[in-house]
């Protein structure tokens, strides 16, 4: 019995496809039109929210980029990153910084910035699964995959410091728990429980391309000027993914104003709540800016004015008239608070660190006269007269912790501590009724946005609230820093801390051996 085998065939080697045929391959001609399933079940998230989409064809692929060219180009990045953290560890580089409290403000970014990495690791997974179009999914995917590594690289990096200094060693529970890490959570949260086109507008194009520069610049170059290496270096590998997410940002708004008419007022009402909601967590930002780098990289305001003011305001904007989207409402107010929010942020982080994962001291003698330099207007009419009673009880052994609880905005969780914008005196406080209750926010801009959605606002998790109803651990504030997962050295003020006492006790060392070795 013989069987048929045909010989086989060789086919000759086929020739590599140009880029963009191989990209459109890639992001197109690999979906299909479902057979058995319906479209609506296939995609149940893409209508609910009153976006109109004709032609997903129509999104521009900004970045023609292929898996394997995207992770050849991650490893070579990562590779040079981790060679400049073995540099660092093994050199005992932390012992060059400009001083140990430059790290709170590295302390804030781990237990506040991360998080939201993996959080939008994890949503933009989601958005690679339900987005209709092909090729915005394939966008997402890049994007989840991105935002784990950043996620990564920042807890490799960071995890360095964390053999030396407090502060660094919980911040995964910390973050679902303590009170100012709800600010940066809730803002998420808030932006994860929204359709994937408001969370593409909230976190693509608000937080990302609107005020990007204002949230992770301040933080990269306070850590370049400060000594701090590895930061820098994972700020640079993440650079280019950035670039990378905030034209999609770009793409995402101008696809969905180009596709219907009815989606511009949708798309401004999301741009009107996201901008004032990112801009609020900048809060920290401007605080960590002006009174927590030891070496200063800008002020606050001068930031604000070149990338936000000048680029966005002067630049984006204008463009996007033609769309018939108008500047987010509210702008005006975040400009008129430009000279006092990070006086205001500032004060209620030195008000409670005792509670806080980081420390606090009150800005010295130099400190006061760069920040009256950076703010003519107001420092010294408004602020130093404050500080320099902090300075004046501590110099006689005391420091001024406020014990009670603060109350907190429904929307952006911050203590009430912002002025009215009118006068810089007056706390400002606004109030709505819901349901017969009556709920407190900081501003206009929070009031605005609880207003517009009740029903999502009613249920924030705010930590003071939570303590009160005795689901922090306990009454007490030993009871409730415990839960927190603070320890010994963590809290508190900088000046007679752990990690200021550890600072002065290695820098003594080179010191006296310098000394010794001048007399010998
Ligand atoms: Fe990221
Ligand atoms: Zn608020």
């Amino acid at each position: 019995m013989t069987i048929d085998t045909p010989a086989p065939k060789t086919t000759p080697r086929k020739k590599k496809l140009p880029l963009k045929q191989r990209y459109s391959l890639l992001t197109r001609d690999l979906d299909w039109d479902p057979s058995y399933v319906d479209k609506q079940e296939l995609f149940p998230y893409t209508s609910y929210e009153g976006i109109k989409v004709h032609d997903w064809n129509g999104w521009e692929d900004p970045f023609r980029l292929t898996v394997d060219a995207y992770y050849k180009y991650q490893a070579e990045k990562d590779k040079r990153l981790y060679a400049v953290l073995d540099g660092f560890a093994q050199s005992q580089g932390h012992l060059t910084l400009s001083e140990a409290s430059y790290l709170n403000s590295l302390k804030l970014f781990i237990q506040g910035v991360t998080p939201l990495e993996y959080a939008a690791h994890r949503h933009f997974a989601y958005l690679a699964r339900y987005l209709e179009g092909p090729a915005p999914r394939f966008a997402a995917l890049c994007q989840s995959v991105d935002e784990l590594r950043h996620c990564q690289t920042q807890i490799h990096t960071i995890s360095n410091y964390n053999k030396y200094y407090g502060g660094f060693h919980s911040w995964t529970k910390q973050k679902d728990r303590v009170w100012y890490l709800s600010v940066p959570k809730s803002f998420f949260d808030d932006a994860m429980t929204a359709g994937p086109f408001e969370f593409l507008i909230a976190i693509s194009f608000s937080f990302e391309y609107l005020l990007t520069n204002l949230l992770f610049v301040p933080f990269m170059s306070g850590a370049s000027f400060n000594g701090d290496m590895p930061t820098m270096s994972f700020g640079f590998s993440a650079q280019s993914d950035e670039s990378r997410h905030m034209t999609l940002g770009l793409e995402a708004i101008k696809f969905l104003l180009e596709q219907d008419e009815a989606n511009v007022p949708i798309i401004q009402g999301w741009i009107d709540k996201w901008f004032w909601r990112a801009y609020r967590v900048a809060a920290l930002v401007a605080a960590m800016m002006d009174y927590m780098l030891p070496r200063e990289v800008m002020s606050w305001k001068e930031a604000f004015e070149l990338y936000f003011e000048e680029q966005m305001m002067g630049g984006l904007f204008p463009d996007l008239e033609f769309y018939g989207i108008k500047p987010p409402r509210h702008v005006d107010l975040a400009i008129a608070e430009k000279d006092h929010l990070s006086h205001q942020a500032y004060k209620i982080l030195h008000n409670f660190s005792f509670a806080a994962a980081f420390t606090t001291h009150t800005p010295t003698d130099e400190k006061m006269a760069w920040l009256s330099e950076q703010y003519p207007d107001t420092f010294d009419e408004h602020y130093r007269a404050t500080w320099e009673k902090h300075q004046k009880i501590e110099a006689e052994g005391g420091r001024v912790f406020v014990q009670g609880l603060p109350q907190l905005c429904q929307v952006c969780q911050i203590p009430m501590a912002f002025t009215e914008p009118d006068d810089p005196e007056r706390i400002s406080f606004r109030h709505s009724e819901y349901r017969g209750e009556t709920f407190h926010t900081c501003s206009d801009g929070c009031q605005w946005i609880f207003d517009r959605e009740p029903e999502k606002y009613v249920q924030a998790w705010l930590p003071v609230h939570q303590i009160y109803q005795g689901n922090c651990g306990g009454p007490s504030v030993p009871e409730v820093l415990d839960w927190y997962g603070i320890q010994p050295g963590d809290n508190g003020e900088y000046h007679g801390s752990l990690d200021d006492l550890a600072w002065q006790q290695w820098h003594s060392d080179d010191k006296t051996k310098h000394d010794d070795g001048k007399e010998a």
